[in-house]
């Protein structure tokens, strides 16, 4: 802008702000701003349209014939009127009637006027009207003539809403062309179906004023918003280590290229100049920035875009002290949750009963937070871009993650057969459940055993609901997740009790502390990060805890405690070298020997046991094996070090598949290497859950598996018609000589068995 056109602007706004604090009716208000802007544009017409009953109506005009307003209505997609709502774009046009969407109403009489601009008017990111200029001659209006009509459109924005102008429950209205339903795709984190209300984990914030009191002090506020903006950006760049997503860095990077981009800092400070609050001021640079992307065909440029509201977003909190993710402010009805994407203790702090679903841009099958959304039951849905464009908050949404879709504004026949299809699923849950009983046995009389993974109190009770075996992998670090500083020994033996009072005669199977990685705590940080560059591939897990004894030592001394009298099952991640585990194993020896010392009560027995998901254990199972009295691999972290792919991902999400030979014929070696040692072999990753994968390791000699609660009855159904031996046989056949596609031969395979498929 330059400094001419900002002080048109700025007068044009300080004349509006005259208008909107008189106290005059609404309609004489209107009738005040057209005239106003009428004249300092030097327009012949000026008019503003609103939208009543769906219905785009003309509420002021200087310049059209009087009579026609409140009885000029234009529908959506109508005229350019209501082209420019639907598209929530704006128009400038030097001769009107040559455009294809003219439209000519006699009662008006703008015959006579051959230019035309108009802009649209949103209000919480929907078009509730447009304000239109109109001339004589014909010519196109100056760019800085549309920005003064841009921003007179955001101060027309407030004053419409607080003189309750618009009819704010009208959610079918326009708003950038979105009115009808829509139907997104996405990749299935968590299968399952909700219906909720769309809130956005970081909301965007409302903006209460538009026009200044006090410019200075709004350039002050902007001033400060972007050194703390700036701050966060920098700390976030140099935690990067422990960022939930692997884009992690490269998502800062452009962050800080922004927030540090000079042109964007100075162009809100020339809209406060020309009269805007800071927030204000920060969502007109936006608003324009959006319609200068929209116009550019670029999917790159989309990306950027994405990270821009992001940033801009921020900025609007931090400027309005609008701080608080959703969850501080608590959910109030049924929630579909929407993030770019979350870290596992950001998703436990929401309500359990009221959390639906959620929707992560982001996201991958593994990630941690997806895991603790799998135990908690809900549904989730990854990898759906740019959702801030698209789904507004309060909407209501259709979450189908059996079929990878999110409904956007869904019609009533769309919300009808999904309740149909909701009630066939819990009717197929129902079954399941039905199935607690039933034992895991195959029809060759092979009896599987079903363990579950758990890791929060609330677990507990799914052992009892499903009828699983016992806990197979009880993932303590979940304790430190969700606490805010690091937990006392004596609430881990509370915790630890209790879990091995509910399981009674089941066996659980304690892992030790697995933090770092995506599963960062920030207490920890504190004394103990450096710069990471592959947190996966890092200090985390038995690497950390042999370091920081104390925590483990904390541990052994909780576990012992709670298990005193029971049999105590320990087992430590991330084992790569035998060594490590015998390492963690002497330091709970160290333990018990000074339980027994102080006579206190120690277990009857503690069995040891390590996690395979570090290939070069593999090497070394030999060396392990006598030692231990159980293995369990870890097939999520086993995939990404195979394949050199991190597991959070998202762009590598659907890349490598389980069932890939490569996989297989590792599994079936280490399966192999153990087979001589009294030691039970079990599965604990996400693989064991799904049927078909299951499948494939009872094939591999895997009898024992712990998933997920809700893969339980489904995995049950599977083993019960399912001929061990046979499913045996053709692994080793496949494992000989691969098929060009081992999911295939598979599912082949398993429907000319007749085995259970969901
Ligand atoms: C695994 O890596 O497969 C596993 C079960 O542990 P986690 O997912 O907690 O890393
Ligand atoms: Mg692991």
């Amino acid at each position: 802008m330059d400094s001419s056109a900002i002080a048109a602007s700025r007068n044009i706004l300080t004349r509006l702000h005259e208008v909107m604090a008189s106290r005059s009716p609404a309609q004489v208000k209107l009738n005040t701003v057209v005239e106003v802007i009428g004249e300092c544009l030097d327009s012949e017409v000026c008019s503003i349209y609103l939208l009543r009953e769906g219905m785009l109506e003309l509420f002021a005009t200087r310049g059209l014939a009087q009579e026609a307003v409140h009885v000029t209505r234009m529908g959506i997609g109508e005229g350019l009127v209501g082209t420019i709502a639907q598209d929530s774009e704006t128009l400038n046009l030097a001769e009107a009637a040559a455009h294809p969407d003219f439209s000519y109403r006699p009662e008006t009489g703008e015959d006579k006027f051959h230019s035309f601009a108009g802009v649209p008017i949103v209000h919480r990111e929907r078009v509730v009207g447009v304000l239109s200029v109109q001339h004589v001659d014909p010519r196109r209006y100056q760019e800085v003539e549309i920005e003064t009509l841009q921003t007179v459109a955001m101060v027309l924005s407030e004053l419409i809403a607080s003189a309750g102008l618009i009819d704010e429950e009208d959610r079918g209205g326009p708003g950038s062309g979105q009115s009808g339903p829509e139907v997104l795709r996405g990749l299935t984190l968590v299968k399952g179906l909700a219906i909720g209300n769309a809130v956005y984990h970081q909301p965007r914030v409302t903006i209460e004023h538009v026009v200044a009191e006090n410019t200075e002090a709004e350039r002050q506020r902007v001033l400060l918003a972007f050194d703390r903006m700036r701050e966060q950006i920098d700390k976030m760049a140099n935690q990067a280590e422990f960022g939930v997503a692997g884009e992690h860095v490269e998502v800062i990077e452009t962050y800080k290229m922004f927030a540090y981009d000079e042109g964007w800092a100075r162009r809100i400070n020339e809209a406060i100049d020309s009269g805007l609050t800071a927030e204000a001021a920060i969502e007109r640079v936006q608003q324009h920035t959006r319609m200068r992307m929209r116009q550019i065909d670029d999917p790159l440029l989309a990306d950027r875009m994405h990270d821009l509201e992001d940033l801009a977003n921020r900025l609007l909190r931090i400027v309005s002290g609008q701080l608080g993710t959703a969850a501080s402010k608590g959910l109030r009805s049924d929630t579909v949750l929407i993030a770019r994407n979350l870290g596992p203790a950001e998703l436990l702090e929401y309500d359990r009963r009221r959390l639906k679903g959620v929707i992560l841009e982001e996201g991958s099958l593994t990630s941690h937070v997806v895991i603790v959304a799998r135990a908690m039951g809900i549904p989730v849905l990854g990898r759906v871009r740019g959702l801030r464009g698209l789904v507004r908050e309060g909407e209501e949404l259709l979450l189908d993650t059996e079929q990878g879709t999110v409904t956007v504004r869904p019609i009533p026949a769309m919300i009808e057969s999904f309740e149909a299809r909701t009630a066939r699923y819990r009717e197929r849950q129902a079954a399941y459940a039905a199935m607690r009983d039933v034992e895991p046995v195959s029809k060759d009389g092979q009896r599987i055993t079903v363990m579950i993974n758990a890791g929060l109190r609330e677990d507990i009770a799914n052992l009892s609901l499903t009828g699983a075996d016992g806990i197979g992998l009880f993932r303590t670090e979940f304790q430190f997740l969700v606490s805010a500083t690091l937990p006392a020994r004596e609430r881990q033996t509370r915790l630890y009790r209790e879990v091995l009072d509910a399981a009674g005669d089941k066996p659980v199977v304690f892992r030790t502390v697995d933090i770092g990685g995506d599963k960062s705590l920030p207490y920890l940080r504190q004394e103990d990060a450096e710069l990471e560059e592959n947190p996966a591939l890092g200090w985390r897990a038995l690497r950390l805890a042999l370091e920081r004894e104390g925590l483990l030592k904390v541990q052994a001394r909780a576990l012992l405690e709670a298990a005193a009298g029971r049999t105590l099952n320990v087992m430590f991640p991330m084992v790569s070298e035998a060594w490590e585990f015998d390492a963690a194993k002497a330091l709970f020896d160290t333990q018990i020997d000074f339980l027994r010392r102080q006579k206190k009560p120690l277990p009857e027995k503690v069995r040891f046991g390590a996690m395979l998901e570090v290939p070069s254990l593999a090497e070394q199972l030999d060396l392990i094996a006598p030692n231990i009295s159980f293995l369990s691999i870890g097939t999520n972290d086993l995939t990404q070090f195979l394949f050199a792919a991190d597991r959070a991902n998202p762009k590598l999400a659907e890349r490598y598949d389980w069932l890939s030979t490569s996989i297989l014929r590792f599994l079936r070696r280490a399966v192999n290497a153990v087979r001589d040692f009294p030691i039970d072999i079990a599965v604990c990753g996400e693989m064991g859950g799904r049927q078909l994968e299951a499948m494939a390791l009872i094939g591999l000699g895997i009898r024992r598996l712990s998933i997920t609660p809700a893969s339980v009855g489904p995995i049950k159904q599977m083993v019960c018609t399912l001929d061990v031996s046979a499913i045996e046989k053709a692994m080793a056949s496949w494992l000989a000589v691969p098929p060009p596609n081992m999911r295939e031969a598979l599912a082949q395979w398993a429907k000319a068995h007749g085995i259970a498929l969901d």
